[in-house]
């Protein structure tokens, strides 16, 4: 296993990628879904992956969440190469580094908003009342705190977003990866979540990484990421990547963050 350490806190790069490829199959039924990227990524910025279908975003995400290994390539995590880890080393990574936000919320349906965000807690090992309290704190945090005890079901979709992002903050990982996390939502709650996340990056410092086709959840991010053919085509500033009237419309929702909002 080769490992390489840097002390936290001595480097800037949370990610550091270099050459990374991913090959499905083998032979004529061989698919190159990534042909040779690179992509640093420092600690609190936020970036969204954009591209065409089939153009390599989901397999490069499953990469750097640490759900997959490359083909070839390395791949740095806060200081650690993780491209030649097991799938147990990588587990133990992902528990540590990376919190998860999906498309689909993936709450545990039959279990309280409370308990689904303490969850990460548990398998962690940490004791039930700290668990609790942490819990606590962070659906506050999200605008949850008079929904601990609500199931999925009696929750908005929304407020069921906000509930995978308190979870995926449980284990306190620099990263959060998102993938299409408004996929689901209407543009109003689209809006709200988006607003939490960029206050989470801007507020906390946390590192965001998300998926979108989405222009105007772009627009929230600070970095877009362009993918065609399993290549990074281009890499820009928002500024450059989001037309004016996508950004005017997001910056107006963007005050409200100053605000104190989302309720
Ligand atoms: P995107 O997320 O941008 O739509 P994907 O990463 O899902 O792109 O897919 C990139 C390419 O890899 C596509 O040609 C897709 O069909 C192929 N691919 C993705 N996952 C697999 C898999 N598990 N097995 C074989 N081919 C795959």
């Amino acid at each position: 296993m080769a490992l390489r350490r840097t002390p936290e806190g001595t480097s800037d790069l949370l990610i550091e990628v270099r050459d990374m490829t991913k090959v499905y199959g083998a032979g004529d039924m061989a698919v190159h879904a990534l042909q040779g990227v690179s992509l640093d990524v420092r600690r609190g910025e936020f970036v969204a992956i954009m591209g065409p279908s089939g153009s390599g975003k989901s397999t490069f995400m499953h990469l750097l969440g640490c759900l997959d290994r490359p083909t070839s390539g390395s791949y740095c995590l806060a200081g650690q190469e993780v491209s030649r880890l097991s799938a147990d080393e990588l587990a133990i990574v992902r528990s540590r580094q990376i919190g998860f936000v999906f498309q689909s919320f993936n709450l545990l349906a039959r279990t309280t908003a409370l308990e689904n965000v303490e969850l990460p807690m548990l398998y962690a090992g940490m004791p039930r009342d700290t668990r609790t309290s942490r819990a606590t704190e962070l659906l506050a945090s999200v605008g949850l705190g008079n929904r601990l005890d609500h199931r999925p079901s009696e929750l908005s979709g929304g407020q069921q977003q906000r509930v995978a992002i308190a979870r995926a903050l449980a284990n306190g990982a620099p990263l959060l990866m998102a993938d299409e996390p408004t996929g689901n939502l209407d543009s109003a709650s689209s809006a709200e979540i988006m607003m939490l996340v960029r206050r989470l990056n801007e507020q906390q410092g946390l590192t965001v990484v998300l998926v979108t086709h989405d222009m105007g959840v772009a627009a929230w991010s600070k970095r877009v990421v362009t993918f065609r053919d399993g290549r990074i085509v281009s890499d820009t500033p928002v500024a450059d990547a989001v037309p004016e009237a996508v950004r005017a419309g997001a910056g107006h929702a963007h005050t409200a963050v100053h605000e104190g909002a989302p309720a």
